[in-house]
């Protein structure tokens, strides 16, 4: 059995009239899935194809010929290139695709899924990387990491037959520079839903006070409005509201890349409701399909994020925040602390709020009043965001990622 247990799928929920957001575990039940129907050893490595190459400014992108449903991708990391993210596409939406090995230049084991451990192996992961239908690498993950030039193997699985997509994106240098981050937006509320352009721009100005501070900044808000008949693909429309429910993501997320291209920014999904069967309207506000998610990949289903409109209508601090920390979550960035206190973020610098020590009334779960600024209630990545605890902050360390994440572009300062 795999000790796998935490599925890498982020749904953000209202809780007590908070931004709250947690793993999926045990809301839906998920987990302990094993990729394959046995835990036999991985079959041989498989070398990859010669790479098509595609080159942006700063970006390079190689896509890879798939094969087999188990392959070790290996790819080079030039001098000068910062990160790399990693993402493979299943021929089947619906099958657990993993990662099982990622090994550097050197040989150094950098993550390691060997069925057996509690944690991954390699000991930089918290957490296991796997997801539905795709997956999403992306590293490095913390500023300890050493990422050396050369060359990377990454052993892939998945329970479908194949992979339909294997790509790498490389990203170049410094990424110290002021840097931006573009937003391309469906707004699919319906009438009762009405998003002005003051709104818009209040809900960017929250970002970027809160990315300033790191010499961060959003750059263009691409803004549409899909057709009726596109929403209908995705959500159902009665009552002149939208409802999406969350098994509906990815296939929202798909139909929005197909129709509006893979270009370089958050594609993020406005509907009035986002909903699941398990909870009641206005609890989910807000929904990462992938962690990370997949870019520049016009087949992409784990290539959006997704928030509600009416859970904060009115309010568009909370609307702002919920976008932020939504695309952190694409680009990899973990919770600080989960809601049982007992899970963290993988950063140095980010406060924690462990249970044994902030749990006061013993309930299981650690709220913000517990936790207040010293275990993180103020961190725009802490599971939850009462607007008490504003202005919320972004710490050294989760700006060093989200800079090196290919997202981000350098931009005059
Ligand atoms: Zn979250």
């Amino acid at each position: 059995m795999s000790a796998r247990s935490r599925l890498l799928a982020f749904i953000c929920l209202a809780f007590l009239s908070a931004l709250a957001c947690r793993t999926a575990e045990g809301w839906l039940g998920l987990g302990d899935e094993p990729v394959t129907a046995d835990s036999s050893p991985p079959t041989a490595s498989v070398p990859a194809s010669p790479p098509e190459v595609s080159t942006t400014d700063d970006l390079r992108i190689e896509t890879f010929a798939p094969r087999d449903s188990e392959m070790t991708v290996r790819f080079t990391l030039q001098p000068g290139e910062v990160s790399f993210l990693f993402t493979a596409t299943a021929t089947d939406p619906n099958s657990e695709v993993a990662i099982l090995r990622v090994t550097a230049p050197d040989g150094t084991l950098l993550y390691e899924d060997d069925y057996d451990s509690d944690l991954p192996g390699g000991g930089w992961f918290t957490d296991f990387v796997y997801d539905y239908g795709e997956v999403g690498l992306f590293l490095p993950i913390v500023p300890q990491m050493p990422l050396p030039p050369g060359e990377y193997a990454v052993l892939v699985s998945t329970e479908a037959a194949g992979f339909s997509d294997l790509r790498v994106i490389f990203k170049r240098g410094p990424a110290d520079a002021p840097q931006a981050l573009d937003f391309t937006i469906w707004l699919a509320t319906g009438e009762l839903g009405v998003i002005t352009a003051p709104d818009l721009d209040e809900i960017r100005g929250e970002m970027d006070a809160l990315l300033a501070p790191h010499d961060l900044r959003v750059g263009a808000f691409n803004v549409q409005e899909p057709d009726t008949s596109v929403v209908a693909q995705f959500a159902e429309i009665d009552d002149d509201e939208t409802h999406l429910d969350e098994l509906d993501i990815p296939a929202a997320c798909g139909v929005m890349a197909r129709a509006g291209g893979a270009s370089r920014s958050v594609h993020l999904i406005v509907v009035d409701w986002i909903t699941a069967s398990d909870a009641e309207p206005g609890d989910i506000v807000g929904y990462s399909a992938g962690l990370p998610g997949s870019i520049l990949n016009p087949g992409g289903r784990l290539s959006c994020i997704v928030a509600s409109y009416q859970a904060y209508l009115g309010s568009n601090l909370e609307h702002g925040l919920t976008w932020i920390h939504e695309a952190a979550h694409f680009m990899g960035l973990l919770h600080t602390t989960e809601e049982d206190g007992l899970y963290f973020d993988n950063l140095a610098d980010t406060p924690q709020c462990p249970a044994d020590r902030f749990d006061g009334d013993g309930d299981g779960y650690v709220d913000d009043y517990e936790c207040g600024r010293e275990g993180g209630a103020d961190n725009f990545l802490f599971y939850s965001g009462i607007l008490e605890f504003a202005p919320f902050t972004i710490t050294p360390d989760q700006a060093w990622v989200l800079r090196r994440h290919p997202l981000f572009y350098p931009v005059a300062p």
